[in-house]
């Protein structure tokens, strides 16, 4: 279905659970989200599976599980394997930090799960901890080969890009495309929910990865709703792509909603708008009509670089 502005919306990204394994400085404060959802307040994976199928017949082909940490999630193969299933469904993919993946990875992958973003911001283990304050870089690159081993490909680094923490990384992160078929896709940090400040505090524009690597070369890619922009090391497998979610350049493209584990759907991932669909189906409402309004409300474009920010954390948007 197209929206207002003629963008064809046929994607959705689907937050599992406000709930996460690491407490990722930019993302969640040390002692965990304030205002943490009680167990009927987020939706049920059945209740879920209904939003997606209806979507379907809207026009969404695509799905996109995050969080929160989607892992962390009991029932997250079963939920798969009934999106995928659905006629109309041709990409089910997953973000993880993927400190779990190496235990799951097979059976996300037979139960139709196509590929992942994993989310790595350095490829140091002292560092990794001190950014993630809980994790394990070892678990980490553990999931990721076994992603590779299994056939979740092609796989997709997220890297975002910390000013004095991990500038001095990117050539090692560029690197990792010289021989192998990964992308890596360097974000930059957005000022969001309880660690805006931090995250200000932090910037670094992402133009700082083509000062540093003189040598990459722009691509065209054919996904123009891709939010990235890419590049290639000459004579390399992989792809460098950059995303900045603060120039509203890809607003034009979007394609998607989102919705959040507690039921709200999210025409615009940088607006504070949200509309209940999960009280709609609980009281028995019309939820295809919230779809379609939802879609008919996405804003022409966000304002986040105009100074906005917005309250909810990106835990608790699913990023
Ligand atoms: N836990 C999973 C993970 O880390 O991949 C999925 C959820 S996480 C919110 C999704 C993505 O959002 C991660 O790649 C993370 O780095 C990114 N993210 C979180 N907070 C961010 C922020 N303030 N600015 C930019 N990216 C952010
Ligand atoms: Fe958890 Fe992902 Fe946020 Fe890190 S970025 S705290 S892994 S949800």
């Amino acid at each position: 279905m197209r929206d207002k502005y003629g963008r064809n919306i046929e994607y959705l990204r689907i937050s599992l659970t406000d709930r996460c394994n690491l407490r990722c400085k930019y993302c969640m404060p040390e002692e965990g989200i304030h205002d943490k959802k009680s167990h009927n307040e987020i939706m049920t994976l059945e209740e879920i599976y209904e939003v997606v199928k209806i979507s379907t017949e809207l026009g969404v082909w695509k799905v996109r599980l995050t969080g929160g940490e989607p892992l962390t999630r009991l029932g997250v193969t079963g939920l798969i394997e009934k999106i995928a299933k659905l006629d109309k469904i041709k990409d089910v993919s997953m973000t993880t930090n993927a400190v779990l993946l190496k235990k799951y990875a097979k059976e996300l992958k037979e139960a139709g799960l196509k590929r992942v973003n994993i989310s790595l911001d350095t490829l140091k283990e002292e560092k990794y901890n001190e950014i993630t304050r809980l994790g394990s870089l070892r678990d980490v690159l553990e999931g990721l080969e076994e992603a590779k081993k299994v056939g979740l490909l092609p796989i997709k680094i997220n890297t975002v890009l910390i000013n004095g923490f991990n500038d001095d990384e990117i050539e090692e992160f560029v690197e990792l495309t010289r021989n192998e078929d990964i992308e890596v896709r360097f974000i930059e940090l957005m000022p969001i929910g309880q660690t805006a400040d931090w995250a200000k505090e932090h910037f670094i524009p992402n133009t700082v990865v083509l000062e540093k690597i003189k040598e990459l070369e722009p691509v065209e890619i054919w996904d123009k709703s891709s939010p990235a922009r890419y590049y290639m090391l000459p004579g390399g497998k992989g792809k460098v792509g950059l995303i900045n979610p603060i120039s509203h350049q890809f607003c034009g493209n979007c394609n998607r909603l989102r919705l959040t584990a507690d039921g709200r759907i999210k025409p615009c991932l940088h607006s504070d708008e949200e509309i209940n669909v999960l009280k709609t189906m609980r009281e028995g409402g019309d939820v295809r009509e919230v779809l379609i309004n939802s879609i008919l409300s996405k804003p022409m474009r966000h304002h986040l670089n105009e100074g906005e920010t917005i309250r909810r954390n990106m835990v608790r948007i699913g990023g």
